[in-house]
């Protein structure tokens, strides 16, 4: 297999050899579990990666790996990033390649976070996040949300349990408001600064309630960025933002915001989403307008 990927490699040019420039021995590791920005999970357990033509099972057969994207300032950007990401959370960046496939592009739209410790950033989403503008914030917040699955499996997070994947998705996308909030993150103190780009993953939510993909709606993948924006106020580590996103978390889903109190229960945090839990209920039954969304402080 890796010799007839190489052949197909090799025929796609001057283009992909030069742009394939991560075919490194470090790419060999076994796959645990896996994530995707998008609703389906293909869990290819024991998936042994090969070299530059054929990324795994994950990806098409004629994808390869790449440590840049777009212009050199855009690697510069998605790699400081990444180092900025993971430095809000008190923790060492994970390595962060790029998949492209010269033969079928849209093949790379997807973002993989690998539970053996990597984070796969496809070229076509990376192309589709970056046309919404906004100094590439959605590609910001896209690689925060991926980030926020790898504290998960450090944490053995989320704390609470659902039959689909909703409650890791929607924790991740509440980590990914949190850290466009944080001063040594994104640092964008208005949430109408970082609403527009948000509005990117929002429309990939899904309405598949019972797949075991299901990301939650997009009101309630609002709902769960702007919970997360709102803690974004406060330096909290890995598990402590987990506990208070699911102390908030029906509030999320429905409307209601109370549950049972823990250690890390801090009345100041406590009364400042309150005074934000009727706009949260709003967001997620889909009574907010988008404008309203859009300009919220
Ligand atoms: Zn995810």
């Amino acid at each position: 297999m890796k010799t007839n990927f190489k052949n197909a490699f090799l025929l796609l040019g001057a283009i992909a050899l030069t742009t394939a420039v991560s075919c490194s021995k470090d790419e060999e590791v076994v796959l645990e579990t896996q994530e995707t920005v998008l609703a389906e999970l293909d869990q290819q357990p024991n998936h042994r990666e090969s070299e530059c033509g054929y990324v795994d099972g994950n990806w098409s057969s004629t994808a390869y790996l790449s440590s840049s994207i777009g212009t050199s300032s855009e690697t510069s950007f998605m790699n400081s990033q990444n180092s900025r990401i993971a430095s809000v959370w008190g923790r060492p960046a994970v390595p962060l390649r790029f998949v492209k496939d010269a033969s079928n592009p849209n093949s790379t739209f997807n973002a993989i976070s690998y539970g053996s410790g990597k984070i796969y950033y496809g070229e076509a989403i990376y192309n589709a996040a970056k046309a919404r503008g906004g100094s590439n914030i959605v590609n910001a917040m896209i690689l925060a949300h991926e980030f926020a699955h790898q504290l998960q499996y450090t944490y053995g997070l989320p704390s609470r349990n659902e039959s689909t994947a909703r409650a890791a998705e929607l924790e991740a996308d509440g980590m990914a408001g949190y850290y466009l909030r944080r001063p040594n993150g994104f640092n964008k103190t208005s949430f109408s600064q970082i609403a527009p780009a948000y509005e990117f993953a929002a429309a990939i939510g899904d309405n598949n309630v019972n797949s075991p993909g299901h990301h939650g709606t997009a009101p309630q993948r609002r709902s769960a960025v702007r919970l997360g924006f709102l803690l974004g106020a406060y330096d909290l580590n890995a598990p402590n933002f987990d506990y208070n996103f699911f102390y908030y978390y029906s509030g999320v889903l429905n409307g209601q915001y109370k549950q049972a109190q823990s250690e890390y229960f801090n009345p100041e945090i406590d009364a400042y989403i309150r005074a934000h839990a009727e706009e949260l209920r709003r967001i997620q039954s889909g009574e907010m307008s988008d404008e309203e969304y859009f300009n919220l402080d």
